[in-house]
């Protein structure tokens, strides 16, 4: 049943709670301890239950961009690692590749980037496998009965093959999602690259002739080079060209880039909560999800900046549920700090979104029990 704040829905449900583990840290919290935090998380919600001996445990990260420093460190991933490796798991590090241009476009680039941000076989202990392959093509289609935009979505097909997944996700803001945290890390993350534009789909935005400056930043950051000159000497989108990634939304300074933001930005959380579905289907319930609530930026960490938190560490959570977790992440940010972490970061947005639909579609449940470590 979908939140609507008056506290109904909790005494009319009747389905069975989530557990949501929380682990909490002091602000400013050095990688060293968020390790060791992670590790008395993972031992507390019985991580290692979940794994079999020889199974292939896919960890989704996600290593940042260049000059982002604010990602999930490799110290705490590598708490993860070896505790499905002392089960026996055979463990790999797993990423898609991304849609704009960046360190992460493709296989080569995005795992020697990896490598660079210290995700290394000897720092974190298991290897680096793109779960879509050299350039986001390698995917597998996945029916999804209960999806109610799609009935069948391209997933990255490594993160279907393997027998257990972790997504270890990074709460932050987003422009378009609200709240970039688990779903997003799922739905989005493991997306092949039709996966994602599908999801982008319905994002088309325009520039507004008399907002605009011409400075010409946007048509430099696009990565599909949908953005040209006009004869009056400002900039256009090419419609055709466009693949809805946002970026120059991001980067225009004078707010001349405009989306429909109700319309446009509902279906991208909404399609990202029906990936995130085929993601998990066919696992069994062999997953488990963690939001490392630690250096909560206002944008993702695809973005190519240092960015600074915008509101104190709070701490580690874990679930079988990943629409409990982010529920979580959501309820904890706003208790911290009198709104949400999406709120505060991009108010236009409604993250609650993505978490009713995914509640919807049977993703999980926002009905959770907080269990502090
Ligand atoms: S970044 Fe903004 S101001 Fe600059 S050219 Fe693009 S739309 Fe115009
Ligand atoms: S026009 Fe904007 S949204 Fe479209 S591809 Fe270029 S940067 Fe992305």
């Amino acid at each position: 049943m979908p939140r609507d704040g008056t506290g109904n829905e909790d005494r009319e449900r009747e389905v069975t709670k989530a557990t949501v583990y929380f682990c909490p840290v002091y602000d400013g919290i050095e990688p060293a301890d968020q390790a060791q935090k992670m590790a008395h998380l993972i031992d507390r919600a019985a991580m290692a239950e979940l794994i079999n001996p020889s199974e292939y445990v896919a960890v989704k990260v996600h290593v940042g961009e260049k000059n982002n420093t604010t990602h999930v460190r490799p110290e705490v991933v590598r708490e993860v690692v070896r505790a499905a490796q002392d089960k026996g798991g055979q463990v790999f590090l797993t990423e898609t590749a991304t849609l704009y241009k960046g360190e992460r476009d493709n296989a080569v680039r995005h795992i020697l980037h990896a490598v660079r941000q210290g995700f290394t076989v000897e720092r974190v202990g298991a290897p680096f496998i793109m779960a879509d392959g050299l350039n986001g093509s390698s995917e597998i289609e996945v029916q999804i009965d209960s999806g109610q935009l799609h009935r069948r979505v391209k997933i990255a097909r490594e993160a279907a093959v393997a027998d257990v997944l972790i997504a270890i996700s990074h709460p932050t803001g987003h422009m378009l999602s609200g709240l970039g945290a688990t779903i997003k890390n799922l739905g989005m993350g493991l997306a092949s690259r039709q996966g994602k534009l599908r999801q982008h789909a319905a994002l088309k935005p325009e520039i507004r002739q008399q907002s605009c400056r011409r400075c010409g930043k946007c048509s430099e950051w696009c990565p599909a080079r949908a953005i040209g000159p006009t004869s009056g000497g400002g900039f256009q989108i090419d419609g055709s060209q466009c693949i809805g990634c946002g970026e120059c939304v991001a980067v225009c300074r004078f707010d001349a880039v405009k989306y429909d933001w109700g319309a446009d930005a509902a279906f991208m959380q909404r399609s990202m909560a029906e990936h995130a579905l085929a993601v998990v289907a066919g696992k069994g319930g062999k997953c488990m999800f963690f939001n490392v609530m630690v250096n909560m930026t206002r944008d993702c960490d695809c973005f190519g900046v240092e960015q600074t938190k915008i509101i104190a560490d709070i701490g580690i959570l874990a679930s079988t549920d990943p629409v409990a977790v982010d529920m979580a992440a959501i309820d904890l940010t706003a208790r911290a700090n009198g709104r949400s972490l999406a709120a505060l970061a991009y108010e236009r947005q409604d993250a609650m979104i993505q978490i009713n639909h995914a509640e919807a579609i049977g993703l999980g449940t926002t009905d959770y029990r907080l269990v502090t470590v």
